[in-house]
C-alpha cells in the first residue's frame, strides 16, 4: 500500500501517515512539531525555541514540566497507576480536598471526569435530575466542549453540525464592543442583556428549565468578562424560577484569570461548577464538577446514572495534587493577578494606542484577547488571511501565539515574568507593523 511516505519516522511524517486531527480538514495540515517544554517555553525537534503565549489550547497554567507536579506523577505512578472509580483513594480525596477548599462554602463534593466536556455533561445531567427539567440555556457567544450535550450547548459554529440533542436554548450575553442590545455603557450592556434573559426565560417556561449554563469569562469566545452585577443578576433570574446555574469555569479556572476561580471576581454563587485544565495544567487529562450540597443531596438515596472508567484517575488526582500546591506555596494565582495588571494590561494597551489594528484589549490575570480590525470606526474584523499573517508573523519570531477568529488571544502561563511579556510584546509590535504595512 502506497501511503507516499516510504519509512515514516519524524514526528511529522508519522503525524501525517497516522495521526486523524481534531476540528480540521485531514488533506493539507502541517502541524507544528513540539518536542519538549520547561515554564513557559516550548522547542520542536530541530531545537528551536518558542515563547508560549497560548498555553497550548490554554491550559499549562504553571507552566510546562514543572517539577512538583512531574514528581507527584512519578510518585504516584510507582504507588498505583490505575485504580477503579469505586474504590476509595487518598490522593483522589487529597484532590478533591484541594479543589473544594477554594469553592464556595457548601460546594464541597466533586464528581471527577477525563476533561472539561464531559464535566459539562454531567453538570447538565445533574441539573436535569436534580430539578426533573429539561431545558439548559447558555450563551452563544460560548463553548462547552466536544460530546453530546456539551456541544449543543455550545455557542459556537460547532453546535451547528451537532444538534441532534434537544432541550438546549441560547442567548445574548454581554458584549459591549458588538452590542447585541445597541447598548454604549457596560451598565445599558448589563442590563439589557439581563432583561433580554429574563424574557427567554419567561418565553422557553420557566418550569422547563433545569439550568443556565455560562463560561464565567467566555473564553474561546473572546475573553469577554461581564460587566459588573451581570453574573449577579443571572442568579437572581435563576433563583426566582428555581433554575440551577452551572459556571464553566475551565478555561478560566485555576489563575488564568488571576483569581482561583474567576467568579472569585464577580459576587456570584454557582450551584455546580465545571474544571479541568488549569486544575492540573492538563499534564495527565482530568476534569470535574463540584456540587452544591443541595444537589448532591438528590443522590444521597437515588442512584446518580453516571460514571466513567477513569472518574478521578490517580495519576490524574497526583497532578491535581502537586499542581494546587504548587500554585499555592509559590503565589502563581498571585503572580498571574500582578503581571496581567502590572504588565500585560498596560503593555497590551500602549500596543493599542500604536496600532489601528488593535479595535480593543480586554481581560485580567493571564487572560487577555485583542481584537483586530479592518477599520477602527465601523469595528469590521480583519480578514482571516490577516490574522494568518499575525500567527505566521509571531512564530517566525519564535512566538506560539493564540489566534481565533480575527482575535489575537494573550494567554501565557500563569508563571509568566515581566521579562516575558515584554519579549513578547516585543514580538507583537513588530508583527502588527509588518502586517499593517502590508495592508
Ligand atoms: N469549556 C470551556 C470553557 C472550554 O474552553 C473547553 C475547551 O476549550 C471545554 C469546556 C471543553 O474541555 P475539553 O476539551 O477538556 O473537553
Amino acid at each position: 500500500r502506497q501511503t507516499g511516505i516510504s519509512s515514516p519516522s519524524t514526528a511529522l511524517e508519522l503525524d501525517r501517515a497516522h495521526v486523524f486531527h481534531s476540528w480540521s480538514a485531514q488533506g493539507s495540515l502541517q502541524p507544528m512539531t513540539i518536542e519538549g517544554g520547561l515554564g513557559c517555553e516550548v522547542w520542536d525537534d530541530t531545537g528551536r525555541r518558542y515563547l508560549d503565549f497560548s498555553s497550548q489550547l490554554v491550559n499549562v497554567n504553571i507552566g510546562h514540566q514543572h517539577p512538583r507536579v512531574v514528581e507527584a506523577i512519578a510518585e504516584q505512578a510507582h504507588l498505583l497507576t490505575t485504580v477503579a472509580p469505586g474504590h476509595a483513594n487518598l490522593t483522589r480525596g487529597r484532590a478533591a480536598r484541594l479543589i473544594t477548599e477554594r469553592a464556595p462554602d457548601g460546594l464541597d463534593k466533586v464528581f471527577f471526569t477525563n476533561g472539561g466536556a464531559d464535566a459539562n455533561e454531567n453538570a447538565m445531567r445533574m441539573a436535569r435530575l436534580h430539578t426533573g427539567r429539561s431545558k439548559v440555556l447558555s450563551a452563544y457567544r460560548s463553548y462547552h466542549g466536544n460530546t453530546g450535550s456539551a456541544v449543543v450547548a455550545t455557542g459556537d459554529w460547532r453546535r451547528i453540525p451537532n444538534e441532534l440533542a434537544h432541550g438546549h436554548v441560547h442567548f445574548f450575553t454581554p458584549y459591549l464592543f458588538r452590542s447585541d442590545f445597541w447598548a454604549s455603557t457596560p451598565e445599558e450592556e448589563c442590563a439589557r442583556a439581563l432583561e433580554h434573559l429574563a424574557r427567554v426565560v419567561e418565553c422557553e417556561g420557566p418550569s422547563s428549565i433545569a439550568a443556565i449554563l455560562l463560561e464565567t469569562v467566555p473564553g474561546t469566545a473572546g475573553v469577554l468578562t461581564p460587566p459588573p452585577g451581570y453574573l449577579a443578576g443571572v442568579r437572581e433570574i435563576a433563583d426566582r424560577h428555581g433554575i440551577l446555574l452551572i459556571l464553566d469555569e475551565v478555561m478560566a479556572g485555576f489563575g488564568r484569570t488571576g483569581h482561583w476561580f474567576a467568579f472569585d471576581d464577580h459576587a456570584v454563587r454557582p450551584d455546580l461548577v465545571t474544571f479541568a485544565k488549569g486544575v492540573n495544567s492538563g499534564y495527565v487529562p482530568a476534569g470535574g464538577v463540584i456540587i452544591d450540597a443541595l444537589v448532591a443531596a438528590t443522590f444521597d438515596d437515588r442512584v446518580f446514572p453516571g460514571g466513567l472508567t477513569y472518574s478521578g484517575h490517580p495519576l490524574a488526582m497526583a497532578a491535581i495534587v502537586g499542581t494546587l500546591e504548587a500554585m499555592a506555596d509559590e503565589g502563581i494565582v498571585e503572580n498571574a493577578r500582578t503581571v496581567g495588571s502590572e504588565h500585560i494590561g498596560p503593555g497590551l494597551r500602549a500596543l493599542a494606542d500604536a496600532h489601528p489594528m488593535i479595535g480593543e484589549v480586554r481581560g485580567s490575570g493571564v487572560f487577555w484577547a485583542l481584537e483586530l480590525v479592518a477599520d477602527p470606526a465601523t469595528r469590521q474584523p480583519v480578514a482571516p488571511a490577516v490574522v494568518g499573517a499575525v500567527k505566521k508573523g509571531c512564530l517566525d519570531r519564535g512566538l506560539l501565539p493564540f489566534v481565533a477568529d480575527n482575535r489575537l488571544h494573550v494567554v501565557p502561563p500563569c508563571v509568566v515574568t515581566p521579562a516575558e511579556v515584554a519579549r513578547a510584546l516585543a514580538v507583537y509590535d513588530e508583527v502588527l507593523t509588518e502586517v499593517e504595512a502590508g495592508l
